[in-house]
């Protein structure tokens, strides 16, 4: 039952907030989330629930951090605000970390969301073509189900059904490849093999659509919210060869598989690979303020300095690099090395994956799938043809989770009719005794689930 004041707020809600992604539904409002504290919310009823999405793949060191609360806090107080035109102390100190984390020499573009540090990756690779004398190369090349935000050129970098779904037109010269999915792999070909294809389908689309063309790929290092597709190395590798042979850059969006959720610290790092570009947000401040970065490697930036009227680039950003988002980051980059939670991460990752294994013995699980602490199930209504489990069986197991406390997400291509893959992703701070909670909640749901 609800009381008076629950409903009121409810009912305010429904009257003034306009929810992402979410269908109106009378019969099921939206949960109003009132308290965080390691990997468990509260919502205004006083139900607690373990949020194995981490939000929505951002707390990295879980919630109610007075250490980062401290972190915003003390910067408002000393300078609560400076356009990045000039600079301040918290920006300087965070570009410095993140090229500790990066391992290499990057210079950091701030900005304030995954899409935005997606847009600056894609004005910043035409602009140095077009003062580097190839102003022809302006075409991106991107993944079919990979998602990359939600503004224009993003969302044309988009490879989900979404992206066509009523906003068109988007940002032009955006191409698409199909992804690494080998558990949808054509008969007869290896893992291996069909990983190769897929890079070398790369290759191909240069090739035709000819190199003079082509500015930059853009990939996740594992497709995330697409689908958990985890590429093979030698996909990767091939595809760090295939840029570098056409004099095309390379970006890796790092915006949920950076900062430890991969096991690693970046994603791309579990495949010793070095990206041209690397855009970041969400684990960037394990979402406790807004800020994101494109990193760009330095003999790039190199190349804009003395151009006269290029010699700047002409992407203004109010409150990219805000002092209290930069401050607060560099505190969430000490909580990250100081407890260990990449390397946490990897072992707490590995830990699911082995336990819930025995899932693939239920009729609808087809395929399980991890990258670090980030874990897909699949889910299909035969095994044979791997027909992809209906939405509403998806979203009724979520529900069953949720009514048993823990909170799973799903990854989204509504339009194609791939909805069907289970995405868990918790705080890389969560607790053994979390994980067993995890473990334990997916086996029961699966165990009494009727297909
Ligand atoms: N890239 C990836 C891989 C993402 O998952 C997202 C958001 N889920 C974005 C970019 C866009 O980030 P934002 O929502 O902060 O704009």
């Amino acid at each position: 039952s609800i009381n008076q004041e629950e409903a009121d707020l409810i009912a305010k809600d429904r009257q003034y907030v306009w929810h992402a992604m979410t269908p109106y539904n009378e019969q099921a409002p939206p949960m109003v989330v009132t308290e965080g504290k390691g990997s468990w919310i509260t919502d205004n009823r006083g139900n607690r629930y373990l949020d194995g999405m981490s939000g929505l793949w951002c707390v990295n060191v879980g919630y109610g951090r007075e250490e980062l609360a401290r972190a915003a806090y003390e910067q408002l107080k000393s300078l609560s605000y400076y356009p990045l035109t000039q600079s301040h102390v918290p920006a300087i100190r965070l570009a410095e970390k993140l090229n500790e984390w990066l391992e290499d020499e990057y210079i950091i573009f701030y900005s304030n969301s995954g899409s935005d540090a997606n847009e600056v990756a894609f004005k910043i690779a035409r602009q140095y073509f077009e003062q580097s004398g190839a102003p022809s190369r302006y075409k991106f090349i991107s993944r079919y189900r990979a998602y990359h935000g939600n503004s224009m050129g993003a969302l044309a970098a988009t490879g989900q059904a979404q992206r066509k779904y009523m906003y068109e037109p988007l940002a032009g010269g955006f191409l698409h490849v199909r992804p690494p999915d080998s558990y949808r792999r054509p008969e007869g070909m290896t893992v291996e093999q069909f990983n190769l294809q897929c890079a070398l389908d790369i290759e191909e689309t240069i090739h035709w659509e000819g190199q003079e063309t082509i500015a930059a790929v853009i990939m996740e290092p594992a497709i995330t919210g697409g689908g958990v597709i985890v590429p093979e190395p030698i996909y990767l590798e091939k595809v760090r060869d295939i840029c570098t042979k056409y004099g095309v850059l390379l970006i890796m969006d790092e915006v949920i598989c950076g900062f430890g959720r991969s096991g690693r610290k970046f994603g791309h790092m579990n495949y010793g690979i070095k990206p041209d570009i690397v855009t970041m947000a969400k684990g960037l401040t394990s979402g406790y303020l807004p800020l994101s970065v494109t990193a760009v490697r330095k003999d790039i930036y190199e190349a804009f300095k003395g151009k006269e009227m290029y010699s700047h680039f002409r992407h203004l950003n109010t409150f990219g690099g805000s002092p209290a988002s930069c401050a607060l980051a560099l505190a969430n980059l000490e909580i990250l090395e100081r407890e260990q939670l990449v390397e946490r991460s990897a072992a707490l990752g590995e830990r699911l994956t082995e336990e819930l294994s025995v899932l693939l013995e239920h009729p609808i699980v087809g395929d399980i799938r991890s990258f670090g602490f980030l874990m897909g199930i699949e889910l299909v209504s035969d095994k044979q043809t791997k027909e992809p489990y209906p939405l509403a069986g998806v979203v009724r197991i979520i529900g069953e989770c949720k009514a048993k406390g823990l909170i799973i997400g799903k990854n989204g291509d509504t339009v194609a009719g791939y909805n069907n893959v289970l995405t868990i992703s918790p705080p890389l701070s969560s607790t053994d005794e979390d994980v067993t909670f995890i473990i334990e909640t997916l086996k029961e749901v699966f165990a009494n689930f009727k297909v």
